[in-house]
Protein backbone atom coordinates (compact mmCIF):
# COMPACT_ATOMS: atom_id res chain seq x y z
CA UNK A 1 0.00 0.00 0.00
CA UNK A 2 1.42 3.53 -1.24
CA UNK A 3 -0.73 5.95 1.33
CA UNK A 4 -2.30 6.36 4.01
CA UNK A 5 -3.89 9.16 5.83
CA UNK A 6 -4.35 9.62 9.55
CA UNK A 7 -7.14 11.97 10.58
CA UNK A 8 -7.01 12.97 14.37
CA UNK A 9 -10.49 14.09 15.89
CA UNK A 10 -10.32 12.96 19.02
CA UNK A 11 -10.39 16.21 20.52
CA UNK A 12 -12.86 17.56 22.84
CA UNK A 13 -12.58 21.13 20.75
CA UNK A 14 -12.99 23.03 24.03
CA UNK A 15 -12.03 26.31 22.96
CA UNK A 16 -14.78 26.47 20.32
CA UNK A 17 -17.31 26.25 23.06
CA UNK A 18 -20.58 24.92 21.68
CA UNK A 19 -22.70 21.50 22.27
CA UNK A 20 -20.43 19.35 20.31
CA UNK A 21 -16.36 19.01 19.85
CA UNK A 22 -15.30 21.06 17.10
CA UNK A 23 -14.67 18.92 14.37
CA UNK A 24 -18.51 17.89 14.44
CA UNK A 25 -20.04 21.25 14.20
CA UNK A 26 -21.95 21.81 10.60
CA UNK A 27 -20.81 24.06 8.03
CA UNK A 28 -23.07 24.74 5.07
CA UNK A 29 -24.81 20.91 6.01
CA UNK A 30 -22.15 19.03 6.38
CA UNK A 31 -19.76 18.28 9.60
CA UNK A 32 -16.31 19.70 9.67
CA UNK A 33 -14.74 16.15 10.14
CA UNK A 34 -16.70 15.32 6.82
CA UNK A 35 -15.21 17.95 4.89
CA UNK A 36 -12.12 17.05 6.01
CA UNK A 37 -12.01 13.37 5.11
CA UNK A 38 -13.49 14.55 1.76
CA UNK A 39 -10.48 16.46 0.67
CA UNK A 40 -8.76 13.00 1.43
CA UNK A 41 -11.06 10.79 0.25
CA UNK A 42 -11.65 12.19 -3.28
CA UNK A 43 -7.44 12.44 -3.68
CA UNK A 44 -6.78 9.19 -6.27
CA UNK A 45 -3.24 8.72 -4.45
CA UNK A 46 -5.14 8.15 -1.32
CA UNK A 47 -5.45 4.69 -0.33
CA UNK A 48 -6.92 4.32 2.83
CA UNK A 49 -7.83 6.36 5.88
CA UNK A 50 -7.81 5.91 9.56
CA UNK A 51 -9.61 8.53 11.86
CA UNK A 52 -8.92 8.74 15.60
CA UNK A 53 -11.79 9.49 17.49
CA UNK A 54 -13.32 9.61 21.32
CA UNK A 55 -15.61 6.62 21.69
CA UNK A 56 -17.94 9.60 23.17
CA UNK A 57 -18.74 10.72 19.75
CA UNK A 58 -19.69 7.22 17.79
CA UNK A 59 -23.07 8.36 16.42
CA UNK A 60 -21.52 12.12 15.48
CA UNK A 61 -18.87 9.90 13.34
CA UNK A 62 -20.97 7.65 11.76
CA UNK A 63 -22.87 10.42 10.04
CA UNK A 64 -19.46 12.21 9.19
CA UNK A 65 -18.21 9.14 7.52
CA UNK A 66 -21.70 7.78 5.83
CA UNK A 67 -21.02 6.75 2.53
CA UNK A 68 -17.45 7.51 2.04
CA UNK A 69 -15.09 4.94 0.93
CA UNK A 70 -11.44 3.87 1.59
CA UNK A 71 -12.18 4.72 5.70
CA UNK A 72 -11.62 2.23 8.24
CA UNK A 73 -13.04 1.14 11.22
CA UNK A 74 -12.34 4.37 13.59
CA UNK A 75 -9.73 3.55 16.72
CA UNK A 76 -10.30 5.24 19.63
CA UNK A 77 -7.61 7.79 20.63
CA UNK A 78 -6.01 8.36 23.88
CA UNK A 79 -5.41 11.19 26.68
CA UNK A 80 -3.03 13.59 24.35
CA UNK A 81 -3.00 14.19 20.75
CA UNK A 82 0.69 12.42 20.38
CA UNK A 83 -1.29 9.01 22.60
CA UNK A 84 -3.83 9.43 19.67
CA UNK A 85 -1.82 9.47 16.59
CA UNK A 86 0.42 6.59 18.11
CA UNK A 87 -3.03 4.39 18.26
CA UNK A 88 -3.81 5.64 14.98
CA UNK A 89 -0.46 4.08 13.91
CA UNK A 90 -0.66 0.75 15.18
CA UNK A 91 -3.83 0.17 13.72
CA UNK A 92 -2.48 1.32 10.38
CA UNK A 93 0.68 -0.79 10.88
CA UNK A 94 -1.74 -4.08 9.84
CA UNK A 95 -1.40 -2.32 6.41
CA UNK A 96 1.91 -1.96 6.05
CA UNK A 97 1.52 1.55 4.47
CA UNK A 98 4.84 3.21 2.99
CA UNK A 99 3.76 6.75 3.09
CA UNK A 100 1.37 8.50 5.86
CA UNK A 101 0.04 11.89 6.22
CA UNK A 102 -1.21 13.04 9.87
CA UNK A 103 -4.09 15.71 9.06
CA UNK A 104 -6.08 17.83 11.72
CA UNK A 105 -9.87 16.64 11.84
CA UNK A 106 -10.88 20.32 12.27
CA UNK A 107 -8.52 21.61 9.02
CA UNK A 108 -11.45 20.74 6.13
CA UNK A 109 -10.15 23.63 3.64
CA UNK A 110 -7.03 21.37 3.04
CA UNK A 111 -6.75 22.35 -1.19
CA UNK A 112 -5.92 19.42 -3.38
CA UNK A 113 -2.29 20.89 -4.58
CA UNK A 114 -1.23 20.78 -0.21
CA UNK A 115 -1.97 16.94 -0.79
CA UNK A 116 -0.17 16.50 -3.75
CA UNK A 117 2.97 18.08 -2.29
CA UNK A 118 2.46 16.58 1.24
CA UNK A 119 2.72 13.05 -0.89
CA UNK A 120 5.49 14.36 -3.26
CA UNK A 121 7.55 15.56 -0.83
CA UNK A 122 8.44 11.93 0.76
CA UNK A 123 9.95 11.28 -2.59
CA UNK A 124 13.11 12.62 -0.99
CA UNK A 125 12.52 13.27 2.44
CA UNK A 126 11.64 10.90 5.34
CA UNK A 127 9.39 13.83 6.82
CA UNK A 128 7.97 16.74 5.15
CA UNK A 129 5.85 19.55 6.65
CA UNK A 130 3.29 22.36 5.49
CA UNK A 131 4.36 25.91 5.98
CA UNK A 132 3.99 29.32 5.36
CA UNK A 133 5.90 32.48 6.26
CA UNK A 134 5.33 34.26 9.01
CA UNK A 135 4.19 37.72 7.94
CA UNK A 136 3.12 39.53 11.40
CA UNK A 137 5.81 41.15 13.05
CA UNK A 138 6.57 38.61 16.25
CA UNK A 139 7.29 40.42 19.57
CA UNK A 140 8.63 38.62 22.70
CA UNK A 141 6.31 40.00 25.88
CA UNK A 142 7.10 39.43 29.69
CA UNK A 143 4.16 38.43 32.27
CA UNK A 144 2.99 41.99 32.16
CA UNK A 145 2.58 42.07 28.46
CA UNK A 146 5.14 45.02 27.63
CA UNK A 147 7.66 44.19 24.56
CA UNK A 148 11.12 42.69 25.41
CA UNK A 149 12.30 41.89 22.23
CA UNK A 150 11.36 41.78 18.54
CA UNK A 151 11.77 38.21 17.11
CA UNK A 152 13.55 38.23 13.64
CA UNK A 153 10.42 36.55 11.12
CA UNK A 154 12.86 35.18 8.70
CA UNK A 155 13.78 32.48 9.99
CA UNK A 156 9.99 31.37 11.87
CA UNK A 157 7.67 29.47 9.73
CA UNK A 158 3.95 28.62 10.51
CA UNK A 159 2.88 24.80 10.24
CA UNK A 160 -0.13 23.42 9.23
CA UNK A 161 -1.14 19.69 8.36
CA UNK A 162 -0.73 17.48 6.66
CA UNK A 163 1.74 16.50 7.71
CA UNK A 164 3.78 13.80 5.59
CA UNK A 165 6.35 11.02 6.96
CA UNK A 166 7.65 7.64 5.63
CA UNK A 167 5.43 5.10 7.67
CA UNK A 168 8.10 2.97 9.69
CA UNK A 169 9.81 5.67 10.60
CA UNK A 170 7.28 6.98 11.90
CA UNK A 171 5.50 4.28 13.71
CA UNK A 172 9.05 3.65 14.91
CA UNK A 173 9.60 7.62 16.56
CA UNK A 174 6.02 7.48 18.15
CA UNK A 175 7.27 3.86 19.97
CA UNK A 176 10.35 5.16 21.11
CA UNK A 177 9.18 8.26 22.23
CA UNK A 178 6.61 6.40 24.63
CA UNK A 179 9.38 3.91 25.21
CA UNK A 180 10.90 7.15 26.68
CA UNK A 181 8.00 8.60 28.66
CA UNK A 182 8.60 11.78 26.29
CA UNK A 183 4.77 12.86 26.29
CA UNK A 184 4.76 16.60 25.39
CA UNK A 185 5.87 16.40 21.55
CA UNK A 186 2.60 18.91 20.11
CA UNK A 187 2.79 17.52 16.52
CA UNK A 188 4.42 14.73 15.12
CA UNK A 189 7.64 16.47 13.36
CA UNK A 190 8.42 16.91 16.78
CA UNK A 191 8.32 13.05 17.01
CA UNK A 192 10.82 12.67 14.33
CA UNK A 193 12.67 15.78 15.31
CA UNK A 194 12.91 14.16 19.00
CA UNK A 195 13.90 10.66 17.05
CA UNK A 196 16.71 12.78 15.14
CA UNK A 197 15.24 12.82 11.86
CA UNK A 198 15.37 15.62 9.15
CA UNK A 199 11.94 17.75 8.87
CA UNK A 200 11.81 18.90 5.52
CA UNK A 201 9.18 22.01 4.66
CA UNK A 202 7.05 22.31 1.80
CA UNK A 203 4.61 25.54 0.85
CA UNK A 204 0.94 25.14 2.60
CA UNK A 205 -1.36 27.75 1.80
CA UNK A 206 -3.25 30.19 3.45
CA UNK A 207 -6.76 28.64 2.41
CA UNK A 208 -5.72 26.01 5.06
CA UNK A 209 -6.74 27.18 7.99
CA UNK A 210 -7.47 25.41 11.39
CA UNK A 211 -10.93 25.85 12.86
CA UNK A 212 -10.12 26.36 16.43
CA UNK A 213 -12.48 29.10 18.01
CA UNK A 214 -15.96 30.12 17.70
CA UNK A 215 -15.13 32.97 15.82
CA UNK A 216 -13.06 30.38 13.06
CA UNK A 217 -15.98 28.28 12.94
CA UNK A 218 -18.23 31.45 12.61
CA UNK A 219 -16.00 33.01 9.90
CA UNK A 220 -15.72 29.47 8.17
CA UNK A 221 -19.89 29.39 8.11
CA UNK A 222 -20.15 32.72 6.63
CA UNK A 223 -17.35 31.94 4.35
CA UNK A 224 -19.40 28.47 2.71
CA UNK A 225 -22.86 30.54 2.95
CA UNK A 226 -22.19 34.17 1.40
CA UNK A 227 -19.94 33.05 -2.34
CA UNK A 228 -19.56 36.96 -1.91
CA UNK A 229 -16.74 36.62 -4.11
CA UNK A 230 -19.02 37.45 -7.42
CA UNK A 231 -17.14 36.75 -10.63
CA UNK A 232 -18.39 37.25 -14.72
CA UNK A 233 -16.10 35.18 -17.68
CA UNK A 234 -16.90 35.59 -21.09
CA UNK A 235 -15.85 33.17 -24.32
CA UNK A 236 -15.80 33.33 -27.78
CA UNK A 237 -15.68 30.69 -30.26
CA UNK A 238 -16.21 30.04 -34.04
CA UNK A 239 -16.19 26.76 -36.18
CA UNK A 240 -16.24 26.70 -40.12
CA UNK A 241 -19.05 24.51 -41.95
CA UNK A 242 -17.74 21.84 -43.84
CA UNK A 243 -19.03 18.43 -44.97
CA UNK A 244 -21.90 16.56 -42.74
CA UNK A 245 -25.61 16.33 -41.89
CA UNK A 246 -26.06 17.88 -38.59
CA UNK A 247 -24.18 20.68 -36.56
CA UNK A 248 -24.09 20.15 -32.70
CA UNK A 249 -25.36 23.71 -30.82
CA UNK A 250 -25.10 23.47 -27.42
CA UNK A 251 -25.25 19.60 -27.04
CA UNK A 252 -28.21 19.56 -29.28
CA UNK A 253 -27.74 17.59 -32.85
CA UNK A 254 -29.16 19.66 -35.43
CA UNK A 255 -30.10 18.33 -38.79
CA UNK A 256 -28.69 20.51 -41.66
CA UNK A 257 -26.67 20.29 -44.73
CA UNK A 258 -23.53 20.75 -43.37
CA UNK A 259 -21.78 19.91 -40.59
CA UNK A 260 -19.07 22.14 -38.59
CA UNK A 261 -15.28 21.16 -38.53
CA UNK A 262 -13.00 20.83 -35.27
CA UNK A 263 -11.42 18.41 -33.42
CA UNK A 264 -14.61 17.65 -31.04
CA UNK A 265 -17.41 17.73 -32.18
CA UNK A 266 -17.48 21.18 -32.58
CA UNK A 267 -19.84 22.58 -30.51
CA UNK A 268 -19.25 26.26 -30.88
CA UNK A 269 -21.81 26.68 -27.97
CA UNK A 270 -20.49 24.63 -25.26
CA UNK A 271 -17.05 25.46 -26.27
CA UNK A 272 -17.94 29.40 -25.93
CA UNK A 273 -19.50 28.53 -22.45
CA UNK A 274 -16.36 26.55 -21.09
CA UNK A 275 -14.18 29.62 -21.89
CA UNK A 276 -16.63 31.76 -19.95
CA UNK A 277 -17.25 29.51 -16.99
CA UNK A 278 -12.81 29.02 -17.10
CA UNK A 279 -12.75 32.83 -17.76
CA UNK A 280 -14.78 33.32 -14.19
CA UNK A 281 -12.27 31.21 -12.95
CA UNK A 282 -9.18 32.83 -14.24
CA UNK A 283 -8.35 29.22 -14.72
CA UNK A 284 -6.85 29.47 -18.14
CA UNK A 285 -9.02 28.32 -21.34
CA UNK A 286 -10.63 25.27 -23.30
CA UNK A 287 -7.22 24.53 -25.09
CA UNK A 288 -5.37 24.39 -22.01
CA UNK A 289 -7.06 21.69 -20.32
CA UNK A 290 -8.08 20.10 -23.64
CA UNK A 291 -5.40 20.54 -26.15
CA UNK A 292 -6.50 19.80 -29.71
CA UNK A 293 -3.03 18.11 -30.37
CA UNK A 294 -3.76 15.45 -27.84
CA UNK A 295 -5.74 12.33 -30.27
CA UNK A 296 -8.02 11.08 -26.65
CA UNK A 297 -10.29 14.79 -27.35
CA UNK A 298 -10.56 13.95 -31.25
CA UNK A 299 -14.60 13.33 -31.88
CA UNK A 300 -15.39 14.25 -27.94
CA UNK A 301 -18.42 15.28 -27.38
CA UNK A 302 -18.35 18.72 -25.74
CA UNK A 303 -20.69 18.16 -22.82
CA UNK A 304 -17.73 16.73 -20.74
CA UNK A 305 -15.72 19.89 -21.36
CA UNK A 306 -18.18 22.51 -19.91
CA UNK A 307 -19.19 19.71 -17.39
CA UNK A 308 -15.40 19.76 -16.23
CA UNK A 309 -15.31 23.62 -15.86
CA UNK A 310 -18.43 23.88 -14.25
CA UNK A 311 -16.87 20.75 -11.72
CA UNK A 312 -13.87 23.24 -11.23
CA UNK A 313 -16.30 26.00 -9.84
CA UNK A 314 -17.78 23.46 -7.07
CA UNK A 315 -14.34 21.93 -6.54
CA UNK A 316 -13.79 25.67 -5.41
CA UNK A 317 -16.63 25.68 -2.93
CA UNK A 318 -18.62 27.70 -5.44
CA UNK A 319 -22.08 28.14 -7.28
CA UNK A 320 -23.05 29.46 -11.18
CA UNK A 321 -25.34 31.83 -10.94
CA UNK A 322 -25.92 32.81 -14.17
CA UNK A 323 -25.19 31.15 -18.26
CA UNK A 324 -25.98 33.04 -21.37
CA UNK A 325 -25.13 31.50 -24.61
CA UNK A 326 -25.58 33.76 -28.01
CA UNK A 327 -24.96 32.00 -31.18
CA UNK A 328 -24.59 33.52 -34.14
CA UNK A 329 -25.33 32.30 -37.63
CA UNK A 330 -27.63 32.70 -40.64
CA UNK A 331 -28.22 28.92 -40.75
CA UNK A 332 -29.57 26.51 -39.52
CA UNK A 333 -32.43 27.85 -37.76
CA UNK A 334 -31.91 28.25 -34.14
CA UNK A 335 -34.99 29.32 -32.72
CA UNK A 336 -36.78 26.04 -33.02
CA UNK A 337 -34.31 24.05 -30.94
CA UNK A 338 -33.66 26.85 -28.51
CA UNK A 339 -35.71 25.77 -26.18
CA UNK A 340 -33.62 22.03 -26.27
CA UNK A 341 -30.20 23.66 -26.38
CA UNK A 342 -31.48 25.14 -22.99
CA UNK A 343 -32.37 22.38 -21.71
CA UNK A 344 -29.07 20.23 -22.69
CA UNK A 345 -27.24 23.00 -21.17
CA UNK A 346 -28.76 23.15 -17.72
CA UNK A 347 -28.93 19.33 -17.75
CA UNK A 348 -25.00 19.06 -18.30
CA UNK A 349 -24.52 21.69 -15.81
CA UNK A 350 -26.72 20.62 -13.38
CA UNK A 351 -28.63 23.92 -12.82
CA UNK A 352 -32.14 25.02 -13.04
CA UNK A 353 -33.81 26.40 -16.18
CA UNK A 354 -33.79 30.09 -14.82
CA UNK A 355 -30.15 30.03 -14.66
CA UNK A 356 -29.21 29.42 -18.40
CA UNK A 357 -29.98 31.34 -21.44
CA UNK A 358 -29.61 30.77 -25.14
CA UNK A 359 -30.18 34.05 -27.57
CA UNK A 360 -29.59 33.41 -31.70
CA UNK A 361 -29.00 36.08 -33.95
CA UNK A 362 -27.57 36.61 -37.83
CA UNK A 363 -25.47 39.32 -38.80
CA UNK A 364 -27.67 40.36 -41.64
CA UNK A 365 -26.09 38.67 -43.89
CA UNK A 366 -22.45 40.60 -43.24
CA UNK A 367 -19.38 38.83 -42.38
CA UNK A 368 -18.51 35.32 -42.23
CA UNK A 369 -21.75 34.78 -40.43
CA UNK A 370 -23.45 35.99 -42.79
CA UNK A 371 -22.16 34.61 -45.95
CA UNK A 372 -22.73 30.74 -43.77
CA UNK A 373 -19.03 30.43 -43.59
CA UNK A 374 -19.64 29.43 -40.25
CA UNK A 375 -20.76 29.66 -36.78
CA UNK A 376 -19.71 31.49 -34.12
CA UNK A 377 -20.83 31.87 -30.57
CA UNK A 378 -20.29 34.37 -27.42
CA UNK A 379 -21.34 33.28 -23.73
CA UNK A 380 -21.40 35.15 -20.14
CA UNK A 381 -20.54 32.91 -17.08
CA UNK A 382 -21.59 34.22 -13.74
CA UNK A 383 -20.10 32.43 -10.91
CA UNK A 384 -20.07 32.72 -6.88
CA UNK A 385 -17.03 31.54 -4.97
CA UNK A 386 -16.18 31.48 -1.43
CA UNK A 387 -14.10 34.50 -0.21
CA UNK A 388 -10.94 32.86 0.12
CA UNK A 389 -9.07 33.08 3.55
CA UNK A 390 -6.46 36.01 3.25
CA UNK A 391 -7.62 37.12 0.58
MG1 LIG B 1 -14.05 25.46 -30.49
Amino acid sequence: MACAVLIVAAGRGTRAGGAVPKQYHRLGGESVLRRTLLRFAECAAVDVIQVVTHPDDAPLYEQAVAGLTKVLPQVAGGATRQQSVRAGLEALAAYGPERVLVQDGARPFTPPEVIARAIAALDENTAAIPVLPVTDTIKQVDAAGHVTGTVDRAMLRAVQTPQAFRFAELLAAHRAAADARVADLTDDASVMEWAGHTVATFAGDSENVKLTSAEDLARAARMLADLPDVRTGTGFDVHAFGPGDHVMLGGVAIPFDRGLDGHSDADVGLHALTDAVLGALADGDIGAHFPPSDPQWKGATSDRFLAFAIERVRERGGIVAHLDLTLICEAPKVGPHRDAIRAEIARICDLPLGRVSVKATTTEKLGFTGRREGIAAMASATIRLPLEIGA
